[in-house]
């Protein structure tokens, strides 16, 4: 199985339009940070979890030609604004994209893109159809598309979030507020992805300190940051972390 992080920014995208801070004007390519999304390869199947504003140029970077399915975490703007891109493969593959989401996700997206909800009329080529597969309560264990995986669910500002762990993997993003139980579905992860907007805590992410200090309680070998801030420069940050604790960039491929 391999995770690409096809993004490792945050909200805005790095170079935040306008600033010109050090990050934002820096010329290496690791403090350029797409919209936070990854691909997930299991065997010859590919899943998206999640589809930000970026995608369209992510998916033409990485020679995304064909999507088993997509997994969503949550539907604000940086996660959801791609959806309109899957137009492509249910042209292409003629049929539905298979979409894996939270009941509240689905309510969500049933106001901001009622376009996409069944019934589709089979020759409409102007919108993505989505074929939904509903996660059943805030934790627990499912099969999507081939794909076995345990699911946890916490809160960022109010709106229900999920994780999703994949035999040893776990990925963990817009984490803010969050119940004990989750550590119990995240025993005996090797390697966590987790959001770590920058060092000092923001309104709707941990900072780095609580993102490690969550890690910690997870046993986790290996951490990624993503969802990552302009705030945080590549090569000095990476420098100031403790050991089994690594900054995510857009292009990096983990083998598991
Ligand atoms: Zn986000
Ligand atoms: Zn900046």
């Amino acid at each position: 199985m391999k995770l690409l992080f096809l993004g490792s920014g945050g909200s805005m995208g790095i170079p935040v339009i306008g600033c010109k801070c050090a990050v934002c004007r820096s010329t290496s390519s690791y403090n350029k940070r797409l919209r936070p999304s990854v691909l997930i390869t299991n065997g010859n199947k590919r899943y998206l979890i999640d589809i930000g504003p970026d995608y369209r140029m992510q998916a033409l970077k990485y020679g995304i030609d064909t999507l088993d399915g997509l997994l969503l975490t949550h539907t604000h703007y940086d996660h959801i604004a791609g959806l309109d891109e899957l137009r492509i493969y249910t042209f292409v593959q003629k049929k539905p994209v298979p979409c894996l989401l939270s009941r509240e996700t689905l309510e969500e997206l049933k106001i901001r893109y009622h376009y996409f909800l069944p019934p589709h009329e089979t020759d409409d080529v102007h919108a993505t159809k989505l074929k939904f597969q509903v996660l059943e309560g805030d934790e627990g264990k499912t099969n999507f598309e081939g794909l076995p995986m345990t699911y946890i669910s916490y809160d960022q500002l109010g709106m229900k979030v999920n994780g999703f762990c994949f035999g040893s993997l776990a990925y963990v993003t817009d984490i803010l507020d969050f119940k004990e139980e989750v550590f119990d579905y995240l025993k005996g992860i090797e390697t966590l992805v987790i959001s770590g907007r920058r060092w000092e805590k923001s309104k709707a992410h941990l900072s780095l300190e609580d993102a490690m200090k969550f890690s910690k309680k997870t046993g986790a070998k290996k951490t990624y940051f993503t969802h990552i801030s302009h705030e945080i420069a590549h090569e000095e940050t990476k420098k100031d972390l403790p050991e089994g604790f690594f900054l995510a960039y857009d292009g990096l491929e983990l083998t598991l």
